[in-house]
């Protein structure tokens, strides 16, 4: 039996008619050595547009009419693409997320993969079909279409090579392969021939959109090979798998930035056991994530907690923090949109110090301010106002030698 091959193509990839036909010629081409299922994003900015349009009728839009709504520009991509195929002469089929057997739980708009059950992708590859899988999206225990959050076309392409036990996850996009930091904004960025999960989950989890940072959780655990390269061209791009090791010592391999988060601050706490708990746990009761997180030191007995949460989120974080507030007999909730979190990221960071301080300081000379500070083994996180960002990412990227 043929090795099986999952390809997944991004909203650019299929944005018109020329690419669709595009994208079936590549698809066709794979066809002729593998058994290939397909995994497509909405054409372009369609999920951008729907949100928008649905935010123009209901600013706050029912979390499963909005699944609803959503799930239907992944659709489209499928069926159009499945047309293409067809009238090359190939065989293919298109599913939906729920039809290829992806379940999910019921977080409406950012749901969990819980499990696979590929039955029907099987069998049509066992008629010899091209199996192309609506990404984005899985069916909830109530029955109900969700989708999996931003970018999650990535998430079923991943899971579902790791179920089908892929040889090789193809995700093609408009550049070609990983760069040391976002190409669209530093030209001189350099394309990675190979980075580690570690690293590119801390990349993608500090805003690097090239890919979600949850597929990269799965393609871990499941040991799925990943190829990041360009739908347009034939070179190739990035792998993504076990860690490499290095020739040379690289400390950096990458820099990113995300100006999707917001900070918000608590003021004047009481500073009493179970205060952080009651805070987060309210947040996370409604399914809000919270990224950096600092506490000042108490005086008087006082304090203020600060973080940071998605942009999308800050309404939401703002009235259940507002509540606490006066429960609390806390001062005033603060928040902050104008800000923008950088990142280094390097595995070589495990075993050189030193480099926190000389990202700072590199920050300072450029007098760009630092709000806030997270750090993980192979990654520095600092959050500065959002006018500093294009700046602080070309010095940075500069000053670690990855230019
Ligand atoms: P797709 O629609 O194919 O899923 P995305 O727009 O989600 O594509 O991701 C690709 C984009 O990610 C690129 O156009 C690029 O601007 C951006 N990007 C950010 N950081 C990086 C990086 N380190 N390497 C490559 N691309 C990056
Ligand atoms: N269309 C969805 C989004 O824009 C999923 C994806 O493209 O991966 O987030
Ligand atoms: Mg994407």
């Amino acid at each position: 039996m043929l090795d099986l091959v999952v390809m997944k193509f991004g909203g650019s990839s299929v944005a018109n008619t020329e690419k669709i036909i595009n994208v079936a010629t590549r698809v066709t081409d794979k066809s002729k050595k593998y058994r290939v299922v397909v995994v497509v994003s909405a054409p372009g900015d369609m999920t951008d547009d729907l949100i928008d349009k649905a935010k123009s009728i209901n600013e706050s839009p029912d979390p499963r009419e909005m699944d609803m709504l959503l799930a239907t520009g992944e659709m489209q991509s499928i069926a159009l693409l499945s047309m293409a195929i067809k009238s090359k002469g190939f065989n293919a089929i298109s599913l939906t997320g729920p039809q290829a057997g992806i379940y999910a739980d019921s977080v409406h708009t950012k749901a969990k993969i819980k499990k696979i059950r590929p039955k029907k992708i099987v069998t049509e590859l066992q008629k010899g079909k091209i199996v192309i899988v609506a990404g984005f999206q899985g069916l909830n225990p109530n029955d109900d279409i969700a989708t999996l959050g931003r970018g999650g076309s990535d998430l079923t392409a991943v899971a579902l090579a790791a179920a089908l036990k892929a040889k090789e996850c193809e995700i093609y996009t408009d550049v070609n392969g990983v760069y040391t930091t976002d190409p669209r904004l530093i030209p001189e960025a350099k394309r990675l021939d190979k980075i580690s999960y570690d690293e590119m989950l801390e990349l993608a989890g500090v805003g690097s959109q090239v890919m979600m940072s949850r597929s990269i959780e799965v393609a871990k655990k499941y040991n799925v090979d990943i190829h990041v390269r360009s739908t347009f061209s034939d070179a190739n791009g990035t792998i993504i798998t076990k860690e490499v090791p290095k020739m040379e010592d690289v400390v950096v391999s990458g820099v990113a930035y995300d100006k999707n988060e917001a900070k918000l601050s608590v003021t004047d706490i009481p500073d009493k056991p179970g205060i952080a708990a009651k805070i987060f746990g309210a947040l996370s009761k409604k399914n809000i994530n919270v990224d950096m997180i600092i506490q000042s030191a108490a005086r008087e007995k006082y304090n203020d907690i600060s973080f940071t949460v998605s942009k999308n989120d800050l309404k939401n974080a703002t009235s259940i923090l507002k509540q606490i507030s006066r429960t609390l007999n806390a001062g005033p909730v603060i928040y902050d949109e104008n800000v923008a979190k950088i990142s280094i990221v390097g595995i070589g960071m495990r075993s050189h110090s030193g480099v926190a301080a000389k990202m700072f300081k590199i920050l300072a000379n450029e007098g760009i301010n630092i709000q806030m500070i997270s750090t993980s083994e192979i990654k520095i996180s600092c959050i500065i106002s959002n006018k500093d960002t294009n700046r602080a990412v070309r010095i940075l990227h500069k000053q670690f030698g990855l230019g």
